[in-house]
């Protein structure tokens, strides 16, 4: 399988394409492609979160710390909290990526398990679609702008996907022989029943709340209009 260096230069190389996508076809200000550009970089990177050792999954989840609460400001500016508190919240969502989250990825999870699979790109899109919320103006433009975000994402994670895919393939004497990884990276189950149901279940409750968030003001607002009947 691709090492750290292939995967991290190979989705790299993507996410300048997609940066120049987003800001040459698009017309997104550099911030929204650099952004776009990072996303698709970091995808790449992100199967290998499974694996339990080595500085590569630290510097993962270590970047992983900072962009998810980066990618957190826009939906917390909402709550009208002071300099101090949004600190605090975004100092605490670091130290729970880099600690807790990090502790319970090494305990459940398997090397080339369901991480490396087609449900868990679409996982690792569907997060970025929630989790980035724009502005507050509604409409086809800032679904596109998620959209493009998501994608990004999606198209670096199945960079590492399809060359963990290639390199499962041995050129031995010329003749391309497949080793035990091929066809284990781009998967849409594993052998774990329990896994696959929970990769599964997490897309789907994910693929349930974004079709909420589309066309309504905020997730919030959804949630609760969502709930509201139920309470009554
Ligand atoms: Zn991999």
């Amino acid at each position: 399988m691709a090492d750290f260096k292939t995967h991290i230069a190979t989705s790299t190389v993507c996410g300048i394409a997609v940066g120049a996508l987003g800001y040459f076809h698009f017309q997104y200000d550099w911030g929204t492609a650099a952004l776009g550009a990072g996303l698709t970089a970091i995808g790449g990177m992100l199967p290998d979160l499974d694996s339990d050792s080595g500085i590569p999954v630290r510097e993962l989840f270590g970047l992983a710390g900072v962009f998810v609460p980066l990618l957190l400001i826009h939906r917390l500016q909402g709550y009208q909290l002071t300099p101090e508190q949004l600190l605090v919240i975004l100092g605490g969502a670091y130290l729970v990526v880099r600690y807790c989250v990090a502790e319970l990825f090494k305990r459940i999870t398997v090397h080339r398990g369901m991480y490396h699979s087609v449900p868990a790109m679409l996982i690792a899109g569907l997060a970025v679609f929630l989790m980035h919320k724009p502005d507050q103006v509604i409409g086809g433009a800032e679904l596109q702008k998620r959209l493009f975000l998501a994608m990004g994402v999606m198209i670096g994670f199945l960079s590492h996907l399809i060359l963990d895919e290639i390199y499962a393939v041995d050129l031995m004497g010329g003749v391309p022989t497949l080793n035990q990884f091929a066809g284990s990276a781009l998967k849409l189950k594993s052998d774990s029943y329990l896994a696959t149901g929970m990769t599964y279940a997490i897309l789907i409750g994910l693929g349930y709340l974004a079709w909420l968030s589309v066309g309504s003001p905020t997730f919030e607002q959804t949630y609760v209009q969502t709930i509201t009947p139920f309470k009554k």
